[in-house]
């Protein structure tokens, strides 16, 4: 019986790194305990799916800051909840509702409400408002 010899040597996999550092391929090449990002993406898209089907009302609080600022959002509820933007780049946001408090993603369906808004806001204004905000 020949037994192969096992130089499974795990052939470094070179993507094109896009953000990555780089600088940490000594060894063997695990992923990053990223991992529970795949299923904190889930909940986080699950939240987007919410802001987009539901019906939110959203105010800018202070018109000067139109990106950085705070929103207050009506929800379909009746309840209105402050979110803060802090930076988009990083995903700093806050939000006064339990499932902001509770969920640890640091985001929420209002969080991503806004967001969405925002990025209408911007399309509207060179395709002209196509939308109009439902009242629920
Ligand atoms: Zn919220």
């Amino acid at each position: 019986m020949t037994e192969t010899t096992a130089s499974t040597k795990p052939k470094k996999t070179k993507r094109a790194s896009q953000a990555a550092a780089g600088a940490v391929e000594s060894e063997i090449s695990l992923p990053p305990a990223h991992d529970w990002r795949t299923t904190d993406q889930d909940e986080i898209n699950r939240r987007r799916l919410r802001a987009r089907e539901g019906s939110f009302v959203i105010r800018n609080a202070d018109a000067r800051f139109p990106v950085f600022s705070n929103f207050s959002v009506g929800s379909g509820s009746g309840l209105t909840y402050t979110v803060e933007i802090r930076s988009v780049a990083e995903r700093q946001f806050a939000c006064t509702c339990q499932d902001f408090r509770k969920n640890g993603l640091g985001t929420c369906k209002h969080v991503e409400a806004v967001l969405l808004h925002r990025k209408r806001a911007s399309n509207a204004s060179s395709r002209g408002p196509l939308r109009t905000v439902r009242r629920g």
